[in-house]
């Protein structure tokens, strides 16, 4: 039997400007996808909550971050930061520094709803150009200023704390631009601080944009996708829910360009060498330790959405899908781009999610074996040229049935 519908008390207004809630609230502020009734049940079953532990909304973060914090800076540094990169940005009120210092992750959110301010920089300086960076390195480095790099703020490992302080050097708000596109070698050079939407919207509409002859795309897609920049997806070596066939984030750099104190870093353009070591895998994933990324310079490929074809396939056990997957992996037609198997848990939890627990379609597959807290769920899609996304599609779904799934590809969830 399905469980009664459960709606908590939701907070649903629209985040105010300046508060804790505005740094911790994922997404749109004044946008909301609360957990559904599904979900609900299964944290309350978890954690033994009751529907009285969610009537009162607690901890929503709605006070504005204001007040003074020490600034361990002194008058002439900050007066040097301001002209090399004008006063207009250089930010030393306690919103910008805390903003500039707290990440996407768990242990962010529950600092900040609980109000805990700690390990915040002295003063945000966004830079409008390489050279001013190259300025702020060098000044840094005669003073022995630390130096946090801020690319948009969605870290989960707490990469952009300013544990001894110092400055937050924010790529987000000048280091945004195109800098080169090359449509006979496929490539484009952005600036690091350009957001994914900014990437792909340009990318998208290269024709109107670009004044090129097709639509491309990047093929980075993160979940945190709307909320992260390039030159982090490069310096965390990032994956994306399409990496299977587009390839991890270095398999996408060709080259890059870095300000360090000892001078500036270019990597070549050329897409493989003949003597190593690599420099760009050298620096990829180095989380800002060994330079300020200013420039990225990026494979493209064609964008074709139209020829995606999705798929979602059930199966009794991990045993059975992990063969096939390895099956479809190893088979050489070619990749699937999202290619996502999920454990019995997580299969578990998307029965909840997706409200068929307990449907005659579950119960269904409960008479066909396909048991709660042992099937899994391999679901995603294949794309690329029309012929070959299909093909994919085609010999993945041979594959699955041969190991005894159960295709729902007519409802992917
Ligand atoms: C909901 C959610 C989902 C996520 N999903 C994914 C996912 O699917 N795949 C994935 O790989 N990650 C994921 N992440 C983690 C995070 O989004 C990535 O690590 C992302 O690449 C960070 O990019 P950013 O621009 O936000 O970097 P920031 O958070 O600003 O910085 C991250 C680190 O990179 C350094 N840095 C940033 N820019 C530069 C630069 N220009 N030069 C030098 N150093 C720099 C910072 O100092 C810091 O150490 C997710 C995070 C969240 C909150």
């Amino acid at each position: 039997m399905a469980k009664q519908k459960f709606v908590p008390n939701w907070f649903s207004e629209i985040t105010p400007e300046g508060t804790y809630r505005s740094l911790f609230k994922w997404g749109d502020p004044a946008g909301f996808k609360h957990p559904n009734s599904g979900l609900v049940h299964l944290l309350m079953d978890t954690y033994h909550l009751t529907k009285a532990d969610l009537q009162k909304p607690v901890e929503l973060g709605l006070e504005k971050i204001e007040g003074e914090r020490r600034i361990n800076l002194t008058s002439s540094q900050l007066e040097s930061f301001r002209s090399i990169c004008g006063a207009e940005n250089v930010k030393t009120d306690l919103y910008s520094r805390v903003s500039r210092s707290y990440g996407g992750g768990m242990i962010d959110a529950l600092r900040l709803r609980r109000k805990i301010i700690e390990n915040i920089p002295d003063a945000v300086v966004s830079p409008r150009d390489q050279q001013e960076i190259e300025k702020l390195i060098a000044f840094c480095d005669k003073e022995r200023i630390p130096v946090n790099i801020y690319g948009a703020g969605s870290t989960v490992t707490r990469g952009i704390e300013a544990v001894k302080a110092g400055i937050a050097l924010d790529m987000s708000v000048h280091m945004n631009k195109v800098v080169s596109f090359n449509e006979v070698d496929q490539t484009i050079t952005v600036q690091a601080g350009m957001t994914g939407p900014q990437l792909e919207d340009i990318l998208n509409h290269a024709p109107e944009k670009l004044g090129a002859k097709r639509a491309y795309t990047c093929g980075h897609f993160p979940q945190s996708f709307e909320y992260s920049s390039v030159g982090g997806w490069v310096v965390t070596r990032g994956a994306g829910q399409n990496s299977t066939y587009y390839g991890k984030i270095e398999d996408i750099v060709i080259a890059q360009e870095y300000v360090t104190p000892v001078g500036v870093l270019k990597t070549s353009e050329h897409p493989r060498c003949a003597v190593g070591p690599d420099f760009d895998q050298i620096m990829m994933g180095s989380e800002g330790t060994f330079g300020v990324l200013v420039n990225v310079t990026l494979k493209l490929s064609r964008w074709q959405p139209k020829n995606r074809k999705r798929y979602s396939y059930m199966f009794k056990d991990w045993a059975t899908a992990r063969e096939a997957c390895r099956e479809i992996m190893q088979s050489e037609f070619g990749f699937p781009s999202v290619f996502r198997l999920s454990d019995p848990e997580e299969t578990d939890v998307a029965m909840k999610l997706y409200h068929i627990e307990g449907t005659a379609a579950d119960g269904v597959l409960k008479a066909l074996g396909y048991k709660p807290m042992q099937k899994c769920l391999l679901l995603g899609h294949t794309e690329g040229e029309l012929a070959f996304s299909r093909n994919v599609n085609r010999q993945l779904r041979r594959i699955c049935l041969k190991h005894g799934a159960f295709d729902l590809s007519f409802a992917p969830v």
